[in-house]
């Protein structure tokens, strides 16, 4: 059968996964936590589930919760947005991604990402018929470290860009946005007809006393940004493909006409419970930042004596470490290595690249109990 997508294989969180499962590993590959969501919230889901709220939801998600959503956002980002108008539900923020990017790319356009890319976004850009244009980040050994290098933007910019994807806090590099990189987007697609893709899914996750710079702070981006989060990283829930999606209104109806035909709304009870337990506890994303930030001094802690070298992280739940020290190996060759003949999975930074660089960069996953993270580093200070 001829292929829509022939280079695209399986995503490498199954294949890690998989071969972490295969093989008795200890799973700091695909990321997931491996605590569980909050008591309050799943209570909260039984109760719904038993009070058979089990039809179909609105097409745009439960009233309650894109109420409480709006009442959220404007509390962290300091903006008023439109619970009927601005704020769609999805099934993931995977599904609200390709339904923006499905909304606004078509045929010949060009859809700027940063490479190491989220797989997601570049298929989606391929299925729309647009054609994606990958720019490198700079490398993590550069002076500024992970970074957006906007002089090479503004050099790729032109008539058919129609989309720019941007991901802070970023994964797998774990770098974040500032607001500087903000107002040079700004300045790079003002007076053009350019729409931002904004992926927040770890906005709580921004450390040392850092602040998450979301497009919706931004006057300017926000009027022309799609911004997606997602209640599975924020709620220690990743299997419950339960996020959002925060646009202008015109935006918001393109969206929609996408939405309402790749899943037309998504799982009832859970829409109510959440709705519930923002409303009950309204402040628990404010411990966040804190919970993840030791997860993360634990995790760099534990290998600060390995042959890894490593950056902690300034976001997200993933650390990146060079293991050049240890092997000459591919990436995918060691990671496999890694898993197989040592008990610890691991993501490669390969498949984030439309072009990989000649570096020796893994990606781990802290989101894990500290039992998990210390057994997994007796292994790796062992390499
Ligand atoms: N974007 C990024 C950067 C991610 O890491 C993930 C993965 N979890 C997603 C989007 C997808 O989120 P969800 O599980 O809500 O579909
Ligand atoms: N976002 C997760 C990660 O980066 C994986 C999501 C998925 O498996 N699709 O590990």
């Amino acid at each position: 059968m001829r292929s829509k997508l022939p280079q695209v294989g399986t995503t490498i969180f199954t294949i890690m996964t998989r071969m972490a499962q295969a093989h008795n590993a200890i799973n700091l590959s695909q990321g997931f936590p491996d605590f569980d969501c909050p008591e309050a919230l799943r209570e909260r889901v039984a109760f719904y589930l038993n009070d058979r709220r089990n039809q179909y939801a609105p097409m745009t998600g439960v009233a309650e919760l894109r109420e409480q959503i709006a009442a959220k956002v404007g509390s962290l980002y300091g903006c008023q947005v439109d619970a009927d108008q601005e704020i769609t539900v999805t099934s993931g923020a995977t599904e609200a991604l390709f339904d923006a990017i499905q909304a606004t790319v078509g045929a010949g356009d060009q859809v700027i990402m940063f490479d190491p890319a989220y797989d997601s976004y570049d298929p989606a850009v391929r299925l729309a018929g647009g054609e994606p244009v990958h720019i490198p980040m700079l490398q993590p050994d550069t002076e500024r470290g992970w970074a957006i290098d906007w002089e090479r933007v503004a050099g790729q910019i032109n008539a058919r860009t129609r989309l720019i994807i941007i991901n802070s806090p970023h994964n797998p590099s774990g770098s974040v946005l500032a607001r500087q990189d903000l107002d040079t987007l700004a300045e790079l697609i003002r007076d053009r007809d350019i729409l931002v893709l904004s992926d927040e899914v770890y906005e709580h996750m921004v450390f040392a006393g850092g602040r998450h710079e979301s497009v919706l702070c931004h006057a300017e981006l926000k009027e022309k940004s799609f911004a997606v989060f997602s209640f599975g990283k924020t709620y220690h829930a990743t299997g419950w493909k339960a996020a959002y999606c925060v646009a202008p209104p015109a935006l918001s109806t393109e969206f929609r006409k996408v939405h309402q035909f790749v899943t037309f709304t998504s799982t009832s009870f859970i829409q109510y419970a959440i709705a519930d337990f923002l409303r009950d506890c309204p402040d628990h994303h404010l411990q966040l930042p804190d919970f993840y930030q030791q997860k993360r001094d634990t995790f760099c802690r534990l290998i600060a004596d390995s042959r890894f070298t490593f950056t902690p992280s300034a976001g997200t739940y993933f650390q990146c470490v060079d293991y050049s020290a240890i092997s000459d190996m591919p990436d995918m060759e060691f990671v496999s290595w890694l898993c197989r003949d040592k008990g610890v999975a691991a993501i490669p930074l390969s498949p984030f690249y439309e072009q990989a660089p000649d570096t020796r960069i893994i990606r781990f996953c802290f989101c894990k109990d500290d039992s998990t993270l210390e057994a997994a580093a007796h292994i790796l200070r062992s390499l």
